[in-house]
């Protein structure tokens, strides 16, 4: 399965593992994940690192999650707003629904997201926390 595979895994560590994104060397827009073709029409990115700071824009209680993630039911889901700019869906960390607020400053925080089975490799990555945690 291609969210199993340890080459995506490998070709997808810089967003996954570091929060880089990319920017337009045309118009400058900022992406992330990153894109390989800019709403300027450009093609020419050049990495950007993101600062990891966000604001939560909405949120919500998974209960049902896809098998991967079973493990972690129920967790939440969000929409933040990176202070650079753009808008991202992803899991939040060490929060419980009844704790968020739309508003609130979150910052990304690196943490375990699934096994890909009990003998399988262990797949980590990017989650946001409220800001007043860290
Ligand atoms: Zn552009």
């Amino acid at each position: 399965m291609y969210k199993n595979s340890p080459i995506a895994a490998w070709r997808n560590q810089r967003s996954a593992y570091r929060l880089e994104g990319v920017s337009c060397d045309t118009c400058g827009a900022l992406f992330f994940p990153r894109k390989y073709r800019c709403t300027c029409s450009s093609a020419h990115f050049s990495p950007f690192q993101f600062s990891g700071k966000a604001a939560l824009l909405s949120f919500t209680k998974v209960s049902i999650p896809p098998l991967e993630f079973i493990d972690y039911s129920p967790y939440c889901i969000g929409l933040v707003r990176l202070e650079e700019g753009p808008i991202v869906l992803m899991q939040l960390a060490d929060v419980t629904f009844e704790e968020l607020s739309v508003g609130m400053e979150m910052i990304a925080v690196f943490r375990r997201y699934f096994a890909a089975g009990s003998d399988g490799m262990i797949f980590y990555g990017i989650k946001f926390s409220p800001a007043e945690l860290a």
